[in-house]
């Protein structure tokens, strides 16, 4: 046993942890637990613990279904919200093959994949997330109207606000969790808030995200409202994004960094970016994974349409934003398209590999686009060479299907499996009769 392992037995016994969820992700981005006793532990560290692929989304095929899930010690917590005696505590894992090969399939060896190539190329990912969702009073059903929890718009400070309390509550949660929130505020939409985490390498934040979409909801239980991550949930209100701040790391110093460069940026970042746009409509589908994802992003609120970067232009997909030249760690691009409904290592594998193709292949960066694009009339954009992100789940899938880029990163299973499960999505959706049709036609056709 490591030293890692021992020091997970020992925090075990010190703080009566009685059971142990063993975390992993499956492809669509949803959490999967398994809890064990203690004394299991040592077997779960030395071979993993087997169970039923096969019943996971995306993780294997049937006819080799058995898999094992190996628990990582670095990523030990215990779960504030499960007590201190008789505690719970969880580890994320990683996903291993009955001959104890990492599973192509599993997100998170797909993620540490993108990682290892680039730390081939002397680079580290960094990530710092800007984790948007809307807080509404609890309801019964679907049918039910969505009542937001306040009528609060962009930093509003909501007197006896329900958000006040339960951002706090939230993030008094994640900090127990050795998870570092940055900020915390309402967003533009009613009921609607934002917290941005601390910057942390890809994989680590890939599991704080998949933390975090749990203490939400956790608090959101405790606090009875309803928390939700969906994109677009309000026709009239902006969506909700997960902005990733993004940069690269050659050991202590910043790459993206070059105090003589255009807003201090490197060649580096230069190519980076320029690789994320040019990949940047192949990648949509796993950025953006639901029907109701471009909603979003075709729906205002300052959500990107259109394929184009700038500095501290919101209307653009990649933001470059102000930071302060005394502080070369804090250079970084920002994204602007991903959601928090979105499968985080699957995104970041897929954002990592576009910028590293710009690095290799010395992709030029287009002009920079100052205004806000999406004023701009459709012939503007065209003169200007701006194109738009897919408009739909479908078209976004059509796209992906021909992208050599995604199908290399997500590895062929599971690439395949994406495909299948988003056209299903995409079919069941074109088959609903809306209220807006019965609305719509009823009355005049
Ligand atoms: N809610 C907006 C989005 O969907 C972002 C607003 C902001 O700039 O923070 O991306
Ligand atoms: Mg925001
Ligand atoms: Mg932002």
């Amino acid at each position: 046993m490591d030293k890692q392992q021992e020091y997970v037995l020992r925090a075990i016994e010190e703080r009566d942890v009685r059971f142990i969820r063993l975390w992993f992700t499956d492809v669509l981005g949803v959490l999967k637990s398994v809890a064990i006793a203690p004394a299991e532990l040592e077997g779960a560290f030395a071979e993993g613990i087997g169970f039923d692929g096969s019943s996971i989304e995306g993780l294997s095929r049937v006819y080799e279904s058995d898999m094992l899930v190996k628990p990582d010690p670095s990523t030990f917590q215990v779960l504030p919200w499960r007590g201190e005696e008789n505690g719970t505590a969880r580890m994320f894992c990683d996903v291993l093959t009955p001959d104890g090969e990492p599973a192509r399939s599993d997100p998170r060896s797909v993620l540490k994949r993108a990682m290892n190539k680039a730390a081939e190329a002397g680079f580290t990912f960094y990530i710092h997330p800007e984790i948007e969702f809307y807080l509404f009073k609890d309801v019964e059903g679907p049918d039910s109207p969505l009542i937001p929890v306040d009528t609060g718009g962009y930093f509003d400070h909501v007197a006896r606000g329900t958000a006040h309390d339960f951002r706090r509550d939230a993030i008094t949660t994640l900090e127990a969790m050795g998870i570092s929130v940055e900020f915390s505020h309402h967003e533009a939409g009613p009921g609607q808030n934002e917290i941005d985490l601390r910057y942390a390498d890809a994989l680590s934040m890939a599991d704080n995200i998949q933390t975090f979409r749990t203490v939400i909801k956790e608090v959101g239980l405790r606090h009875d409202v309803l928390a939700t991550f969906m994109p677009k949930p309000l026709v009239e209100a902006p969506g909700s994004g997960m902005h990733v701040h993004m940069s690269l790391f050659e050991g202590d110093q910043n790459a993206f960094h070059d105090p003589a460069g255009e807003f201090h940026l490197s060649g580096t970042a230069r190519k980076f970016i320029a690789g994320v746009l040019a990949h940047a409509k192949e990648i949509t589908a796993v950025c953006n994974q639901h029907v109701n994802s471009y909603k979003r992003l075709w729906g205002g609120g300052e959500a990107p349409s259109y394929v184009s970067w700038g500095h501290n232009n919101r209307s653009a997909l990649v933001r470059v934003p102000m930071y302060k030249p005394d502080k070369p760690g804090s250079a970084r691009v920002e994204y602007r398209a991903l959601d928090s409904a979105a499968n985080p290592y699957l995104a970041f594998a897929v954002l990592l590999n576009a910028g590293l193709k710009g690095i290799e292949g010395d992709y030029d960066l287009p002009e920079g686009a100052a205004e806000d694009v999406a004023a701009m009339t459709r012939s503007e954009r065209r003169a200007l060479g701006i194109k738009s992100l897919p408009a739909s789940l479908r078209e976004a899938i059509e796209i992906m299907e021909s992208s050599e880029l995604v199908a290399e990163t997500l590895g062929e299973d599971t690439f395949e499996f994406f495909l299948r499960n988003k056209r299903t999505e995409f079919e069941e959706y074109r088959n609903q009769v809306t209220r807006y049709e019965l609305e719509r036609f009823i009355p005049t056709l």
